[in-house]
């Protein structure tokens, strides 16, 4: 895309309430904060973005906001490359610029965003995992069951903050409540050691867990490597960012890899490091980072371009207070419904 035919980048700040703190590899968080970016074409279209940092995962909300005044001056001028190299350094800001100039593109060839970045494709839903957080095993058994209820086949249950034989405790209630048809993962976020993470995995293996993620920090990739080939996937996610992706096939250290655009810097890059992903024999697994409704529909729009793609952490609109706007995924029977419309199908953001 050339710029010559008048193209303007606006973004305003936002701050969105969580519904309950979280915790982040950054530090306790009890709001997103971001911005929502707008391009616009002289013609009419629009496309919208959204940039929304995460402390410990990308650059900072100065930064982020540094870097969108960078490719506002530089749209007057140059051409999408030049736009996008402004916002090169800061991978949220990167994010919520690419996905508005591609929204806009998708818009104007009447095409849902995903078919943009994978045209032969047609999606009707995307399985999505629910995320139980690290209550109590009571508190656990009880958000499992009500996921079950509201019609979620996958769980994903936050682990690594109690002792190992703790939370094999809660994974062993929680396989009781829900039966043996219902996929079990857990996240430790790099909680364990490596004895620790030994422990939980031959216990996991008993009771029929498919996953874990992140058993131990970021750092470790051996460890991760020997963890494998004991009957529970093992997945990396902040060790992504940390290695990329070469080093960790290299090492063998995974079966999935966790793609999270807004840390990855958009759905161009996001698709490009889940296809190599699956060509080096792992699995691309795609989550948002509990970002607001024009980010979390990008990232939907990335799970839909990818095949076959495994439960994705999607569903986590619900983790925020507040909102953009209204979404227009729609959740049902443990899927996202894929937005079918032109671009990313959110309306309204701007105005609200
Ligand atoms: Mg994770």
């Amino acid at each position: 895309m050339s710029t010559e035919a008048g193209y303007d980048l606006e973004y305003r700040s936002f701050s969105l309430s969580l519904a309950e703190p979280l915790e982040t590899a950054g530090g306790t968080i009890d709001s997103r904060d971001g911005f929502l970016v707008r391009v616009s074409r002289e013609d009419g279209a629009v496309g919208y973005g959204e940039a929304t940092p995460l402390p410990g995962w990308t650059e900072s909300l100065a930064d982020c906001e540094a870097a969108l005044e960078r490719a506002r001056s530089t749209l007057d001028s140059g051409t999408e490359d030049d736009v996008l190299e402004a916002v090169d350094e800061a991978v949220a800001a990167r994010y919520g610029v690419s996905l508005a100039l591609a929204d806009l593109e998708a818009s104007s060839e009447s095409t849902p965003l995903y078919r943009y970045y994978s045209p032969d494709t047609l999606v009707a839903r995307v399985p999505v995992n629910a995320t139980v957080g690290d209550g109590s095993t009571e508190e656990t058994v009880a958000a499992a069951r009500d996921a079950v209820e509201r019609g979620f086949s996958c769980c994903k249950l936050k682990v690594g903050r109690r002792s190992v034989e703790a939370d094999v405790e809660r994974m062993r209630r929680v396989r009781e409540a829900v039966g043996p048809e219902i996929e079990l993962r857990a996240d430790a976020n790099g909680a364990w050691d490596y004895e620790e993470a030994l422990e939980a995995v031959e216990a996991f293996d008993d009771l029929d867990v498919s996953l874990v993620e992140q058993p131990l920090p970021a750092g470790a990739l051996e460890g991760h490597a020997d963890l494998r080939g004991r009957g529970v996937g093992i997945g990396l996610d902040e060790g992504l960012l940390e290695h990329g992706v070469d080093a960790i096939c290299e090492a063998r250290a995974a079966d999935v890899v966790v793609l999270k655009p807004m840390a990855l810097g958009g759905l161009d890059i996001a698709q490009q490091v889940a296809t190599w992903v699956a060509q080096l024999g792992m699995t691309p697994l795609v989550t948002t980072t509990i970002d607001g409704v024009v980010a979390r529909a990008g990232a939907v729009h990335l799970a839909a371009s990818l095949p076959d793609p495994p439960a994705c952490g999607l569903a986590t609109g619900d983790l925020l207070a507040e909102d953009l706007g209204r979404d227009p995924v729609l959740f049902e029977n443990g899927a996202a419904v894929v937005p079918q419309a032109k671009g990313l199908g959110v309306e309204g953001v701007w105005e609200a």
